[in-house]
């Protein structure tokens, strides 16, 4: 390989510490290449490999993520920011998803249709090679979604985590090669979006991508990748509201708001970062809702009651801070602990106008607005005036409320008295502008499978 052809050195940050944690090199166009022909060489041996043998093989693979399961959570919290008790259910997660579909490849079967003459099948054939890009807000639990029921359907993945985040999918590279997962079929390569990424949208090789990200690359992606008629899921952003009707318990919903929002610093495509409030109950919700951000513990990631950790970088601190110009009304603010690290508070923002920036934009950091509203419907209005369409939450005692309300909002993911949006065995992804597909769940594994069907003639 000519010099020109191997990657650049990039520092890797600790997020909570500004401090270098190691070097990681950024590949190369011609190294991208280099993987992904490996990939489509692999793809004939892995689809070949016995049902039976390529669950054992996922099986084994999530067995060696468990053993490894708190040195991955460790490099999360490192890399990441991310506080040690979710960097822990974020490797535990990443076992569990690997353990779900590793139940697929004996069980993903096609249709006998009933047809004259003959004998109609149909078999989920796999795509061929799959192009994963990762943000790098949670940079195991993303590759893992994408990764796992790829390989299940006989997929060979090529994946690029995000440049500021790729020290736990590289060490999930090399733990695939210690489980038995043949060479070739599980490549991480790190580098830049422009470069990796973008050459999984241009390489004919590369049969699908799967990408979570902004919602400006996504588009871009998808026009890319239209190209080539190539399959594309997106998980792209969110602005996701949290309903509270009067007649929810108040102390409830006003307790559990901020994790519902400040989880991860708010880097969360699922965040609920508009709190629509029944004008009945608002002032009751705000007095409570006081206590509660304040409680949030901000800190140092590494401590076990750590509720909260840094921003992945100064430049989206500055960011994030741009929502809260000078003047700004702050009706509540959490703490940070200061000294190095990318550190923002919980805060938030009452009376905001429907209009004004921070209620319609996608912060990604630990910022909410909280709106009042009059009725059903207008919480309906509010709720779904956005180009986004992800998450959300609704609370309320009444059942026919919470279904009926649940129903009229345009997300993907509803929880009613809960801020739950993800299990590895139910679908996840987004309406409108907040992507196309889903991953989890039973269906993943169809978006990683291209239908075929064949016909038998039994006439003599
Ligand atoms: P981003 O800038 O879109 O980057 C996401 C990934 O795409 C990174 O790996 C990035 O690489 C890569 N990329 C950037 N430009 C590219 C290009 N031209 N071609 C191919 N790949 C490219 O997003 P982010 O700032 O990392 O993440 C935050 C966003 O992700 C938020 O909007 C959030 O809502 C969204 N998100 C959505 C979900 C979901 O499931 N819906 C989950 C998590 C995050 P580099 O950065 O390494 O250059
Ligand atoms: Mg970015």
């Amino acid at each position: 390989m000519n010099a020109s052809a191997v990657g650049t050195p990039v520092p890797v940050i600790n997020p909570a510490t500004a401090a270098v944690i190691t070097t990681v090199s950024s590949a190369t166009e011609a190294e991208v290449d280099a993987a992904i022909e490996a990939a489509a060489a692999a793809f004939g041996r892995w689809r070949a490999v016995a049902p039976a043998d390529r669950a054992r093989l996922l099986r084994r693979f999530a067995d060696v993520v468990d053993a490894h399961g708190e040195e991955l959570a460790q490099l999360e919290v490192a890399n990441a920011g991310h506080v040690v008790s979710n960097a822990r259910w974020e490797a535990g997660n990443v076992r569990d998803v690997l353990e779900y579909y590793a139940a697929a490849p004996e069980r993903h079967s096609g249709r006998q249709i009933p047809v004259a003459g003959g004998v109609d099948l149909t078999f989920f054939e796999p795509l061929g090679v799959v192009g994963i890009i990762v943000p790098w807000n949670f940079p195991m639990v993303i590759a893992g979604w994408g990764f796992a029921p790829a390989l299940a359907a006989g997929n060979t993945v090529v994946l690029k985590p995000a440049e500021l985040t790729p020290l736990s999918a590289l060490r999930l590279g090399e733990l695939a090669l210690e489980a038995g997962i043949p060479a070739g079929v599980f490549q991480v390569i790190s580098g830049k979006g422009s470069v990796v990424g973008w050459r999984f949208v241009t390489h004919p090789a590369v049969r699908k991508v799967c990408f979570t990200g902004s919602t400006d690359v996504g588009k871009r992606i998808m026009a890319g990748c239209a190209e080539q008629v190539k399959r594309v899921t997106l998980e792209l952003g969110g602005k996701s509201a949290n309903i509270v009707f009067s007649d929810a318990d108040i102390e409830q919903a006003a307790a559990r708001a901020p994790y519902g929002v400040f989880d991860n610093a708010g880097q969360d495509c699922c965040a609920r970062s508009r709190i629509l409030v029944e004008r009945g109950a608002y002032d009751r919700f705000m007095e409570l809702f006081e206590p509660a951000v304040a409680g949030v513990v901000v800190g140092d990631p590494t401590d076990a009651a750590t509720e909260m950790g840094p921003l992945i970088t100064e430049a989206h601190r500055q960011e994030v801070a741009a929502f809260v110009p000078d003047g700004a009304p702050i009706a509540l603010r959490g703490s940070t602990p200061g000294g190095p690290g990318f550190w923002f508070p919980p805060t938030v923002l009452a009376p905001v106008a429907p209009t004004d920036r921070a209620a319609t934009e996608e912060i990604f950091g630990p910022v909410v607005v909280v709106v009042p509203f009059d009725t059903e419907q207008g919480a309906i209005r509010i709720a779904n005036d956005s180009q986004y369409g992800l998450s959300g939450s609704i609370w309320t005692r009444d059942v026919g409320r919470a279904i009926r309300v649940a129903r009229a909002v345009d997300t993907g993911n509803l929880s009613v008295n809960s801020h739950s949006s993800v299990r590895y065995s139910t679908p996840f992804g987004g309406f409108k502008q907040s992507g196309m597909g889903r991953e989890l769940g039973p269906d993943a594994l169809d978006a990683f499978s291209d239908v075929k069907n064949v016909f038998i003639s039994t006439e003599e």
